[in-house]
C-alpha cells in the first residue's frame, strides 16, 4: 500500500528578520519532506494585521532562496491548495467558524474589553490562569441577531468543555493529556474578521493536507485546543513535531529582544550560510553519531525527526565560529579569495599581494568579518608597547630581543630576493650563529614587524606580504623603540 506522500509547511509570519529558531524550523520541516521525497510549502501567517512590516516577505523569501530551502508550493511559486497568504484567505476562515457555530462548537462573543480586563483581574487576584467564563455562551439566538445586526463588534470563541481530559500526541514530547478544565475558549476569528494563529493553523494545515507539523515548542501548550478543532471537524489530526526551545544561556531564550542572533545577523558577520544551516540542524537534532559536518544532502540521507530532543538547545556562537572556519577550510581558495576580498579592500590600501595574503588567510579565518582586526597590521604598524618584546616562554627580553633585531637587520638588508624562504632561511641561520633558540630571534622580529601580540601567520609570512622596505623600515623602529627601553 501505497504511504500518503509527506507534505510539511513552513509558515512563518512576516516580521521582518530571521531568527534562527524560525531558520531551523524551516530546515526541519524541509528535511522531514525530502527525507521522503515529500512536498515543502511555504505559507505566510500573515493574519496580524497590527504587525505588518514592509519588506518582510522579501526576507522570506530571500532567505529560502540563500539557504536552499527550496519550497514545492508557495506565494511565489504558487500550488494546488492556494492562496498561501492567509490574508488572502479571509473568508476561508469565517465560514469554517460558522460551521462550528452551528454544532455548537463555537459561538459569538460580545463582551467589551473592560469586561475581558476585569475576568483577567480577578483571575490575577485569584491567582488563576485567565479563562473566558462563556458569559456570551449563554446568549439566546434572539439576542445574538440583535446584537450583530445593531453592528456590536464581536469576536468568534471556541466552545470548550469544563470537564473530562483532552489528550494528544506529539513525536517528540510523547502523550500529553489535559484537564479540560484549563483548556481556554480561544478566539477563532477576532474582532477585524480575521483569525487569529490559533484557528487559521488548523483550517490551514488541513486544507493544504499537511501531514506532518513542525513548529516550536511554545505551541504545545496550545495542541490540545487545535486537537479539539480537528475533531470537532471530524478532520484527521497531522504528526506534531514540536522542536526545543533554543537558549541563549540555561535561562535565557535566544530572543530577538535579547537582540540575539538572526539569519541576517550571522550573515552578516560573515558566517557562510552552509555552516549556519548546518549548525542549526544539530540545535535539537541528535544525527546519533559523532559527525558534526553535514551538506545539505547530507542533512536530507541522514535526518530522522525521531531523533529531535526535548531538551533545549543552547545557541553556542564559539561552536559555531569553529564551525565557520571548518566551512572556509573546505573552501577552494578562489572561492575564499572573492570572500574575503571585501574585506581586505576594507582596511588595505597599500600595494599588498592579496593572493598571497589569502594563502595565509584561509586556513586562519573562522568568519569573515574578523579578517580586517586580523590584518590591519599590514596597512599600518601599531602603537605598540615596548613590552611585547618581552615573552616568558620564548625566553626575551629587552636586552636579547635589542640585539637580535641588530643582528637581523643587516642580514635581512642583504637578502636580494625577497620572500618567505630566503627570509626564513636566514634567520634560522642566524639563530645557528647566535647559538640561541629560534624564539629569541623570530619573536621580536615577528614583534617588529607586526606591533601585535597575535597575528595570522609567523614572521617569515609577514615579512613576505609585507616586503623587503616595509619590512626593514619596521625592524628599524623596533631597534629604536627597544633603545629607548635599554
Ligand atoms: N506563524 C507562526 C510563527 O511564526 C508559525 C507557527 C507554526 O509553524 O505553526 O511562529
Amino acid at each position: 500500500m501505497n504511504e500518503k506522500t509527506i507534505r510539511t509547511r513552513f509558515a512563518p509570519s512576516p516580521t521582518g528578520y530571521m531568527h534562527v529558531g524560525n531558520l531551523r524550523t524551516a530546515l526541519y520541516a524541509y528535511l522531514i519532506a525530502k527525507h521522503d521525497n515529500g512536498d515543502f510549502i511555504l505559507r505566510i501567517e500573515d493574519t496580524d494585521q497590527e504587525r505588518q512590516v514592509d519588506g518582510a516577505l522579501d526576507v522570506i523569501y530571500n532567505t529560502m532562496k540563500i539557504t536552499g530551502l527550496q519550497h514545492d508550493e508557495g506565494p511565489d511559486v504558487g500550488g494546488n491548495v492556494g492562496p498561501y497568504i492567509q490574508s488572502q484567505r479571509k473568508n476561508i476562515y469565517l465560514d469554517y467558524a460558522k460551521k462550528l457555530i452551528d454544532n455548537g462548537e463555537a459561538y459569538y462573543c460580545f463582551c467589551t474589553k473592560d469586561r475581558l480586563d476585569m475576568i483577567r483581574k480577578n483571575s490575577e487576584a485569584l491567582g488563576r490562569p485567565h479563562k473566558y467564563d462563556k458569559h456570551c455562551f449563554h446568549l439566546s439566538k434572539e439576542e445574538i441577531e440583535e446584537k450583530i445586526a445593531s453592528g456590536i463588534p464581536y469576536v468568534i470563541r471556541q466552545n470548550n468543555p469544563s470537564t473530562g481530559t483532552t489528550t494528544f500526541e506529539d513525536e517528540i514530547f510523547g502523550k500529553i493529556t489535559v484537564d479540560n478544565s484549563e483548556l481556554d475558549d480561544m478566539v477563532l476569528i477576532k474582532s477585524d474578521g480575521f483569525p487569529t494563529y490559533n484557528f487559521a493553523n488548523v483550517v490551514d494545515d488541513h486544507l493544504m493536507g499537511i501531514t506532518h507539523v513542525v513548529r516550536g515548542s511554545e505551541y504545545l501548550s496550545s495542541s490540545p485546543k487545535y486537537n479539539r478543532l480537528y475533531d470537532a471537524f471530524g478532520w484527521d489530526v497531522p504528526k506534531y513535531i514540536h522542536c526545543p526551545p533554543i537558549m541563549k544561556d540555561a535561562h535565557h531564550k535566544l530572543s530577538k529582544r535579547n537582540g540575539d542572533a538572526s539569519f541576517e545577523d550571522l550573515m552578516e558577520k560573515g558566517f557562510l550560510k552552509e555552516a549556519i544551516l548546518n549548525y542549526i540542524a544539530l540545535l535539537g537534532w541528535n544525527p546519533g553519531s559523532t559527525q558534526e559536518i553535514f551538506s545539505l544532502e547530507e542533512l536530507i540521507k541522514n535526518f530522522d525527526y525521531k531523533n529531535i530532543n526535548k531538551a533545549p538547545a543552547i545557541f553556542d556562537i564559539t561552536k559555531l565560529k569553529w564551525m565557520n572556519g571548518e566551512y572556509i577550510r573546505m573552501l577552494p581558495i578562489e572561492k575564499f579569495h572573492e570572500l574575503a576580498l571585501p574585506y581586505y579592500k576594507e582596511t588595505l590600501t597599500k600595494n599588498i599581494d592579496l593572493t598571497k595574503l589569502s594563502e595565509l588567510m584561509h586556513t586562519r579565518t573562522e568568519i569573515l568579518n574578523e579578517i580586517p582586526e586580523q590584518i590591519d597590521f599590514l596597512e599600518a604598524l601599531p602603537e605598540y608597547s615596548s613590552d611585547m618584546y618581552i615573552h616568558k616562554k620564548m625566553k626575551t627580553n629587552y636586552e636579547n630581543s635589542l640585539k637580535s633585531l641588530e643582528k637581523s637587520l643587516p642580514i635581512l638588508e642583504n637578502i636580494s630576493n625577497w620572500s618567505f624562504d630566503t627570509v626564513h632561511d636566514s634567520m634560522m641561520d642566524l639563530a645557528k650563529e647566535m647559538e640561541v633558540k629560534n624564539g629569541i630571534v623570530l619573536w621580536p622580529l615577528r614583534t617588529a614587524l607586526s606591533g601585535k601580540q597575535f597575528t595570522p601567520g609567523g614572521a617569515f609570512e609577514i615579512a613576505d606580504i609585507l616586503g623587503k622596505e616595509e619590512s626593514l623600515k619596521r625592524v628599524k623602529i623596533g631597534i629604536d623603540k627597544l633603545k629607548q627601553v635599554q
